[in-house]
């Protein structure tokens, strides 16, 4: 006898399983249509089933939306998936296998309903490092060269596993496997946000004009001689991905000028 719809619904479930796929994630009934009822069960078709109907978002996941602000700024702000919104803005009566759009609160700016096709998983903003040597690199050595966990932990923070690295900045957080997760790892990507609110002056001056990058030097190394350029290029040393692309370009000229200068 046929295998029942409830059979086949826990044999998916149960395959997604061995394939470590969580089956939460997919939709069952989709994939059992599409690969076992219309399609052949074949390795393809299953594997094109799971494929088609993975869902990439689920309420209660983080995702990053794309804000362009005034100046011409853009920024990126995450926030939970609260609910899944129709084309027309409205909540679904009843769970859909595939929803349009999605009801996000992020912290730092208001909250949107947008398509799932323009929001983005947060975890494709970060690179995650796992591999030990790596994630320690430099180490502390009043810590035998091992850093901590700076996640949400009291005393004693157990040993970093991963480093996260915001990709946009730069910036880098070592976290264990159990603080590695989106909300902590989002407030890295804020920290960047919150040093491009506070430098928008500085960049707003350098796309005005690039070549205050680069103005004279100081005379001597005394700080307090610093001039102008030289504020700019340390501040350009700091927040390198703030820079602005023509005002980059002169700083890497400038750079490499004034290595031979010194060279020679
Ligand atoms: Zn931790």
């Amino acid at each position: 006898m046929a295998a029942t719809m409830r059979e086949m619904r826990e044999q998916v479930r149960e395959e997604l399983g061995w394939e470590k796929r969580d089956p939460d994630r997919y939709d069952i009934d989709g994939i059992v249509r599409d690969a076992w009822i219309r399609g052949d069960g074949s390795e393809e078709v299953w594997k094109k089933a799971v494929e088609k109907h993975y869902k990439r978002f689920m309420v209660g996941d983080w995702g990053r939306i794309t804000v362009e602000t005034e100046g011409g700024f853009t920024e990126h702000h995450y926030g939970l998936i609260e609910e899944f919104r129709k084309r027309n803005g409205d909540r679904y009566r009843r769970r859909v296998a595939k929803p349009w759009g999605a009801f996000v609160r992020p912290e730092y700016t208001r909250s949107h309903i947008l398509p799932l096709a323009e929001l983005v998983d947060e975890v494709t903003d970060f690179e995650i490092v796992t591999e030990w040597s790596l994630v320690h690199e430099g180490g502390p050595q009043h810590n035998y060269g091992v850093y901590s966990c700076i996640g949400m932990h009291g005393f004693a923070p157990p040993p970093a596993t991963v480093m996260v690295i915001h990709k946009v900045s730069g910036l880098r957080k070592r976290f264990c496997d159990a603080c590695n997760v989106p909300e902590l790892r989002v407030r890295l990507a804020d920290e960047a946000l919150m040093y491009q609110h506070n430098c928008k002056s500085t960049i707003l001056e350098l796309r005005e004009d690039p070549s205050l990058i680069t103005g004279p030097t100081a005379e001597s190394s005394r700080l307090w001689d610093k001039t102008p350029a030289d504020e700019y290029r340390s501040w350009a040393d700091a927040f390198p991905w703030l820079v602005p692309a023509p005002a980059a370009e002169l700083y890497t000229k400038w750079k490499e000028n004034h290595s031979e200068t010194v060279a020679a």
